[in-house]
């Protein structure tokens, strides 16, 4: 089969600037061409109008360029916007717009936060997840996940201030391509976007967390914890049998020591499988583990065609107590964006013609 076309926006400063000289461009080529990209928004090649029209052309021939298409939005109450992309090959990927989030990653609140995809569908097949209920088709290029940012951008017409990969798919999975997305992401040529605002979300890849220790850039960690013993946590994430939990704090615990940086635990709390008074001691001495970690409790959001129900709110606030007695920080979130499907992998499954028939709206 041949190489996918390469996306433009899969390219650092330094790459397209290696490509432009062998075309025989000269050395200040790459940061317009960028200035175009990230500075004017530029929707074409053919828009690049004090490039050359040869060098147009052949950018054009060499590059894809927008292939990631709105293909539907829908809003919700709390102003929650949800995007639906098609891509070049016609894949479905979804991006979530969450105005005005609390300050959840210790960035200041008040900002627009983002969710992106990095595959279409994903492999480890969390039994509560809609991303993996139709498993995993491909990685997103460097440049699909950074023309998500783009596209929201202009169809919001708001600026982004926070990122937080947490979309469908499992980023430490794609690797190669997340870290130059991410590169992309927050370079001063780029979008630029300063590293603290950029959340990277795992649901426990422990040699993937390591090697992300030994990254330079500041971004910040979230580990889909969901369970506190081998017990439960296999129950419900496959990942486990792979990673159990041994396994992966002492990378937790490697992680916050080598970059001196907090980490959140994500523990979607589910009626009957982890939010129980001994799941929430569990979670007390796995917290107590690793140091440098906050809690980030989420009553689980329901997906159509799953069993699995969100707790009461009594029940969520007798969880919280015991974090909250074992001083533990931290903190319960009700779900914006509840109304609207917003779990990842969800807008999408309501698009693939199973549920053609719902696609009305
Ligand atoms: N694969 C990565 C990132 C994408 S999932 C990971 O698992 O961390 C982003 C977060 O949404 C994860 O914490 C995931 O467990 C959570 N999630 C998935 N389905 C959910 C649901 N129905 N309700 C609430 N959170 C959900
Ligand atoms: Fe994949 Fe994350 Fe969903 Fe698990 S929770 S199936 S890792 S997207």
């Amino acid at each position: 089969m041949p190489d996918a076309p390469l996306h433009i926006k899969s390219l650092t400063l330094d790459e397209l600037g290696a490509r432009l000289t062998a075309l025989g461009q000269p050395g200040y080529r790459a940061k317009q061409v960028m200035q175009w990209l990230y500075e004017k928004r530029a929707k074409s090649f053919a828009a690049m109008s004090d490039l050359p029209a040869a060098l147009r052309s052949q950018l054009a021939a060499e590059f894809t360029f927008d292939d990631v298409q709105p293909v539907r939005t829908l809003g919700s109450k709390d102003t929650t916007l949800k995007y639906l992309f098609q891509l070049g090959d016609g894949a479905l990927i979804e991006s979530v717009l969450i105005p005005a989030s609390p300050a959840l990653y210790g960035e200041a609140s008040d900002r627009r936060t983002l969710c992106i995809s990095t595959q279409v569908g994903c492999a480890y097949g969390c039994k509560f997840c809609a991303s993996g209920l139709d498993g995993w088709s491909r990685n997103l290029s460097a440049g699909e996940i950074v023309e998500q940012v783009l596209r929201v951008e202009e169809l919001s017409g708001e600026k982004i201030n926070n990122i937080v990969f947490m979309g469908m798919g499992e980023p430490l999975a794609n690797f190669a391509n997340l870290m130059r997305a991410v590169t992309i992401i927050n370079a001063p040529w780029g979008v630029h976007l300063g590293a603290r605002h950029i959340t990277i979300s795992t649901s426990g890849l422990a040699p993937q967390i390591r090697e992300l220790a030994e990254q330079p850039l500041q971004v910040r960690l979230a580990i889909s914890l969901h369970g506190a013993t081998d017990e439960v946590r296999s129950q419900i994430m496959p990942v486990n049998r792979k990673y159990p939990l041994a396994v992966l704090l002492e990378a937790c615990a490697y992680y916050t020591l080598r970059k001196k940086q907090w980490l959140t635990f994500e523990y979607i709390l589910i009626e009957g499988v982890n939010d129980r008074p001994e799941d929430a001691a569990a979670l007390v001495r796995v917290a107590r583990q690793v140091q440098g970690v906050k809690v980030n409790c989420i009553p689980y959001n329901k997906v159509e065609g799953l069993d699995w129900k969100r707790p009461s709110e009594a029940r969520q606030d007798a969880f919280m107590a015991v974090l909250t007695a074992a001083r533990i920080p931290a903190t319960l979130r009700r779900e914006k964006g509840h109304d609207i499907a917003a779990a990842c992998g969800q807008l999408r499954r309501q698009a693939l013609p199973a549920g053609a028939d719902r696609d009305a709206g």
